[in-house]
């Protein structure tokens, strides 16, 4: 049952049939692990905070420099030098103070995202992390343990967006789509926003479709990016998505 607030203050998802009250009673019962606060986290957890998520969980092991303000859209200048996890969980309890939000301010690790997966029952993961390696072991992490995951990154101008529901067998993985050792020669660790650089509303663009496609799955409705990577191009506005087959030789789920 929805309270008076809850009804409310979500009243404008409510009246739409695709999610009505029982869309947002599971929105408010479900758990969601948000990996990497940056440019794609941030407006992935302004998002899904103001959805009404029940329990988000932010992990980043950053502190925010002034770099960071051209695209990490839930920092101010003021917020220079403290964790980004912190100051997340802080701007998004000011966004709705209705929910649970729980800061780990470290890097998720294989060891300690096992622990952590297995310990609580999480309904989704976002990867909105910068870097394969994390990426990787949130793929494997993720499918042992049997939550769905959705991830993204953007590059300049270019955005990549794909969903995995590991809860089903036979769901392909970001293995199948980049054998972890091809991935790594094609794009060096070193390749990230940092050295290449990015445009700000590309990443708005890929974490609110992120934040879309978690509410999407949560709810029930069709996910677009559910073993389909969706590939976006600020430069023409164009999304295109390319069906992903599991791959038979996946060094992670072949
Ligand atoms: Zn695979």
């Amino acid at each position: 049952m929805l309270s008076r607030k809850q009804l409310q203050r979500y009243s404008r998802q409510i009246m739409l049939p695709q999610i009505g009250e029982t869309g947002q009673e599971k929105l408010s019962a479900a758990r969601v692990l948000i990996i990497g606060l940056g440019g794609l986290g941030s407006p992935a957890a302004l998002y899904l905070a103001a959805a009404g998520i029940g329990e988000l969980h932010l992990v980043d092991g950053d502190t925010v420099e002034i770099s960071n303000l051209q695209r990490q859209v839930l920092y101010k200048t003021n917020h220079r030098d403290k964790d980004k996890a912190q100051v997340a969980a802080q701007q998004l309890t000011a966004a709705n103070p209705e929910i649970r939000i729980h800061a780990h301010c470290r890097m998720a690790d294989q060891a300690w995202l096992s622990s952590l997966l297995s310990q609580q029952s999480f309904d989704l993961v976002l990867d909105c992390t910068d870097n394969l390696n994390i990426r990787h072991t949130i793929n494997r992490v993720c499918r042992v343990q049997r939550v769905p995951v959705i991830m993204a990154s953007v590059r300049g101008f270019s955005g990549q967006l794909v969903s995995f529901d590991f809860g089903s067998e036979s769901s392909p993985c970001y293995a199948c789509l980049f054998p972890p050792a091809t991935e790594q020669s094609e794009l060096p660790e070193a390749e990230n926003c940092s050295t290449v650089g990015v445009v700000g509303p590309a990443l708005g663009m890929v974490g609110s479709a992120q934040a879309l496609e978690a509410i999407k799955m949560i709810v029930g409705l069709p996910v677009s990016s559910l073993n389909r990577l969706q590939l976006f191009e600020a430069a023409s506005l164009e999304w295109r998505a390319l069906t992903l087959p599991a791959n038979s030789a996946c060094p992670v789920c072949g």
